[in-house]
């Protein structure tokens, strides 16, 4: 039997064939740094909202043919709206929770991350292809950053990959590493000794372009040289940084590396 549906409204499957590819197009746009530097900040934001409203109206238009066609045809089909409550849940529901968490200040003044170790969603809340690596720190734009820990400086330079402009710190009696994401300025050169809140750089929108409201640094932990042995920074992050606090000095303490 043809589909029933309201003369000169889409159907909710014609609906998801336009939002499969843009999802796809999308994605691999903003996780490849030459094609998410080029286009305008603004670019990928838009059409995720688009691609959102056209999800809701694809979600309710299942729902109406679901009903329909019980009445009509008295039995059920659950493909079409089971696709759409997927698309609505990763594309529109979880985005849209990451989105009021960011432009939500936070009660108690501490940085608020956007994306936890391990993570399978980004920092805008979509689904992620791997775990992510590190935590991201919400920052602003050209806000200082500073250097978690004392330490000798090993990497600073553009990675043109998704970290972008990045800053690695070796924190040698320790065996620990610490690795910044997505600068807009590197303020230290490599071979450099740090101290603990020394401004190391400005965070910025490198690598990964994190959409307008999302910016943050990618701060990540690792053990020694071997860059897989990752581990969860936050345990070890005892706060923002405060010049008039004695850290302990006999094991490593990371601060907040961005200013709060
Ligand atoms: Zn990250």
């Amino acid at each position: 039997m043809r589909e029933s549906r309201t003369p000169g409204c889409l159907s909710a499957r014609q609906i998801l064939w336009f939002v499969s590819p843009t999802v796809v197009l999308v994605f691999a746009g903003a996780s490849t740094p030459w094609i998410a530097q080029r286009v305008p900040r603004f670019t990928f934001p838009t059409v995720a909202a688009a691609g959102a409203a056209l999800i809701v109206l694809s979600f309710v238009n299942s729902l109406v043919q679901f009903v329909r066609r019980r009445r009509v045809e008295g039995h059920l089909r659950f493909f079409s709206v089971v696709v759409n409550v997927v698309a609505l849940v990763f594309l529109v529901l979880l985005p849209l929770t990451h989105l009021v968490c960011a432009v939500t200040p936070s009660g108690d003044g501490t940085p608020r991350i956007h994306t936890g170790f391990g993570d399978w969603l980004g920092s805008e809340g979509y689904p992620r292809m791997s775990p992510h690596r590190g935590v991201d720190v919400a920052g602003r734009m050209g806000a200082d950053v500073l250097a978690a820990a004392d330490g000798r400086v090993t990497v600073a330079r553009d990675n043109r990959d998704l970290c972008g402009l990045i800053v690695v710190i070796d924190h040698d009696p320790y065996g620990l590493r610490t690795v910044y994401c997505h600068f807009s300025e590197i303020a230290v050169r490599v071979g450099e000794n740090v101290k603990r809140g020394q401004r190391i750089g400005a965070v910025g929108t490198s690598g990964q372009r994190a959409w307008p409201g999302f910016e943050h640094v990618h701060l990540e932990l690792q053990r020694g040289r071997n860059i897989n042995a990752i581990e969860d920074p936050l345990p070890r992050i005892v706060g923002c940084f405060d010049d008039t606090k004695v850290y302990s000095a006999d094991r490593l303490v990371l601060t907040y590396p961005v200013k709060c």
